[in-house]
């Protein structure tokens, strides 16, 4: 096999060490001579995964202590519907930041449950740049303040956190999770599904406020009820296991890396190099305003899109794969989260400098 570099935006790479070490272990784990996908999830050696796993994950977001850790199902878009369900409580309102695609999608799911204010919307920038904060209409009536830190599909990133006073905070942070330091402090709820930064899809962390926990609709299934599920340690049935396994890995990977404060640095400087890349060129362009661009998603559309299919064959035949945008936005996206390396946005550039020269 020759070598790729996979800019897929999910599922994504996996760093080749947490590969090579589920291959590894695949058929017998430590010598217990099972693999992680045969053991009782209620057995010793399954429980000091997922005790590893949640010390992990504390330790690397610095989460406090008054936040519970849950390791759910149904992905990122369970929880859109989950997330009202759960921590409205009395009230009827909440309030949701639209910056695009993905906070679409929330706020559609919210809709059911309550009356949904759209307290600042990217739409007239069409999803280039975020709302400025002093225009936000927050309204204190409601339950929380939700919004999506980095849109994927977009390519627009917050480099801050948001102010919303005393409301909670709920942030989407699927495809930005462990790619930069956050103070978990100022969230009341923080949810990602793992297929972006953390691991294979299947598995999706909830890290929820204490305070926001025994305030579910009633007729809400224990399954989806996050109080139960964190007083169960979310094994309220039987978990995804071998997903649980392959997040931790990636954990120990990102710790062995030297943390989420040395992966913010490689990956500001991996984003740096394609943005600069674009800037320099008379081929391609990236829409999104310079302030709000993503270190994660990275779109960018070739003057000509007469090229798009050359480009496309091009970097497929040299290794360079799913490069194509989302079809909601066309031209072609390069998702470079913590898995790709640094070495890898450097053979991208050279790559479309070498297109650009060639066309
Ligand atoms: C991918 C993604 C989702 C959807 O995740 P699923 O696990 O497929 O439900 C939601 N939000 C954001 C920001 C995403 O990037």
């Amino acid at each position: 096999m020759s070598k790729v570099y996979n800019f897929s935006a999910g599922p994504s790479m996996l760093p080749e060490a947490v590969l090579q070490q589920a291959q590894t272990e695949m058929l017998d784990w430590q010598g217990t001579g099972m693999s992680v996908m045969e053991m009782s999830h209620r057995g010793a050696e399954f429980m000091s995964i997922a005790k590893t796993l949640h010390d992990d994950l504390r330790e690397l977001m610095a989460i406090p202590d008054n936040y519970q850790l849950l390791f759910l199902q149904g992905g990122a878009t369970a929880q859109f519907s989950f997330i009202p369900a759960n921590i409205l409580g009395d009230k009827q309102k909440a309030c949701y930041i639209n910056t695009g695609a993905w906070s679409a999608k929330a706020i559609k799911s919210a809709q059911p449950y309550c009356d949904v204010i759209v307290s600042a919307s990217g739409e007239a920038s069409n999803f280039t740049a975020i709302p400025e904060y002093a225009d936000w209409n927050i309204d204190e009536q409601a339950a929380y303040v939700h919004y999506t830190p980095n849109e994927t599909i977009h390519g627009v990133e917050f480099q801050t956190i948001p102010d919303v006073g005393d409301l909670p905070l709920v942030a989407d942070m699927s495809s930005n999770i462990l790619s930069r330091q956050v103070d978990v402090s100022k969230f009341g709820l923080i949810y990602a599904g793992a297929q972006k930064n953390m691991g294979p899809a299947g598995v999706t962390v909830v890290i929820v406020r204490d305070d926001l926990l025994g305030k579910a609709q009633q007729g809400l299934p224990d399954i989806f009820n996050y109080e139960k599920q964190a007083k169960q340690e979310s094994m309220l049935n039987t978990p995804a296991t071998y997903n649980w396994y392959l997040v931790g890995l990636v954990l120990q990977w990102v710790k062995a890396q030297g943390g989420v404060a040395a992966l913010e640095k490689t990956n500001q400087a991996k984003a740096k190099k394609l943005y600069e890349a674009i800037e320099q060129s008379s081929l391609y362009t990236n829409p999104v305003a310079v302030a709000d661009r993503s270190r994660m998603n990275v779109p960018f559309i070739l003057a000509d899109s007469g090229l798009d299919k050359a480009f496309l064959a091009a970097a497929q035949e040299q290794g360079f794969l799913s490069l194509k945008g989302h079809r909601s936005v066309g031209g072609m996206r390069a998702s470079i989260y913590n898995a790709m390396p640094e070495s890898g946005v450097e053979a991208l550039v050279q790559f479309m400098a070498e297109f650009e020269r060639t066309h």
